[in-house]
């Protein structure tokens, strides 16, 4: 039955990250052109407005802009004085830059199983980690869905312990209203480009109410000084440029927006998909926003089916195929293959689905069509 008069059709791809709205183009355009004139690339007013208006968008007192995310959760973690001899729980089931931050800063990372519906950090788990040398829980609003902040707050106050949240998959997302990034002492963002608030390069910012520590954190993320040439403490080269903090204030004002998009196609994802089990959204008790940085559903047969999607032309990809505790560069840590069984089960059945806030229906519909015909075949 080929059609040889048909064109066919250019693959779906996993994101498009072109900035195609031409209204955002032309105030990106705006904020490349403010910064070429002022001639100051580097902590000026550009950053300064930045983080007032991320503070505010954050309803946090202070925003720290720094490089990356990955600098955002170190200089979070050494900000608050957690270093060598402190553990710090977090998940395995996360992008490793989590875990290579906390061992920037010198702790030690305790890394625990997930709760098998959200994927994010599972508070029991957690609870059952605390050890006396445990400062801080740094839990994971992985895929933009929110960790479970209220049990996880609960478990810091019992045993008097900080949270660190990392906010790099979720900004915007909400419990029962409460934006993620208030929960936590401090929060830590990346603005890499494929995140919901995305630069044109790397990018990350901290939030915190507490002006000691931000006082630090700028200290830190410029060699330690506190003034010119006063060096109080050893630093880092971590900032947020000029460019991109422009650029941010830009992406910032239609964050609200491009959420919006982002959970309008999964509810459509989930009006139409048959045959894969849906990401879950919510935990008893709360009521959950997730803004959908993924779109990740479960499959038995995930590797077989995000192969012949493939061959249809959709692309997917895992978000993550091997957890932190199995990768060979953390061995000596020293766990090893089911000590985690939710996250090790998880990483198995796993796919991420193309979802892009300027995503078309049409393109959705393609890869509903191409999952429908994939389960048919397997049929
Ligand atoms: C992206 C990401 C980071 C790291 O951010 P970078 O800006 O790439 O350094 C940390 N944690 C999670 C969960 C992420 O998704």
């Amino acid at each position: 039955m080929r059609d040889s008069a048909k064109p066919v059709p250019a693959p779906v791809l996993f994101n498009d990250l072109r900035i195609s709205d031409p209204e955002r183009r032309q105030e990106m355009d705006a904020a490349v052109q403010r910064v070429l004139d002022s001639g100051w690339f580097i902590l000026g007013p550009e950053l300064e407005a930045f983080e007032t208006e991320f503070a505010a968008y954050q309803h946090r007192a202070i925003a720290v802009g720094v490089a990356s995310g990955t600098d955002a959760i170190e200089l979070a973690l050494r900000a608050a004085g957690i270093g060598p001899g402190d553990e710090v729980i977090t998940a395995s089931h996360t992008a490793v830059p989590t875990v290579c931050a906390i061992e920037r800063a010198g702790a030690l990372p305790v890394l625990v199983d997930v709760d098998p519906l959200t994927g994010t950090v599972a508070p029991k788990a957690v609870a059952a980690a605390v050890t006396p040398r445990t400062t801080a829980i740094l839990p994971v609003h992985l895929y933009g869905h929110p960790a479970d902040m209220p049990a996880l707050c609960q478990i810091a106050k019992q045993n008097r312990l900080l949270i660190i949240e990392d906010c790099a998959q979720a900004h915007g997302a909400r419990i029962n209203g409460q934006l993620v990034g208030t929960f936590g002492d401090l929060a830590a963002f990346s603005c890499y480009p494929t995140k919901n608030l995305g630069a044109l390069g790397d990018a990350g910012v901290v939030v915190t109410d507490d002006y000691q520590w931000a006082e630090r954190l700028r200290r830190l993320r410029n060699y330690g000084q506190s003034s010119r040439y006063v060096c109080e403490q050893r630093g880092v080269n971590s900032r947020l440029d000029e460019l991109q903090a422009a650029l941010l204030r830009v992406q910032l004002r239609r964050l609200d927006t491009d959420n919006r998009a982002r959970r309008s196609l999964a509810e459509e994802y989930r009006r139409s998909l048959q045959g894969v089990v849906l990401p879950a959204e919510g935990f008893p008790d709360a009521e959950v926003q997730h803004v959908y940085h993924l779109f990740v559903v479960q499959h038995p047969l995930r590797d077989r089916l995000r192969e012949r999607l493939e061959q249809l032309g959709v692309m997917t990809q895992i978000h993550y195929p091997v957890p932190v505790h199995l990768q060979p560069a953390y061995a000596d840590l020293g766990y090893v293959r089911g000590d985690l069984p939710v996250t090790e089960k998880l990483c198995d059945r796993i796919l991420s689905l193309p979802l892009y806030p300027g995503m078309s229906l049409e393109t959705l519909d393609r890869v509903v069509a191409a999952i429908g015909r994939s389960m048919r075949e397997a049929a």
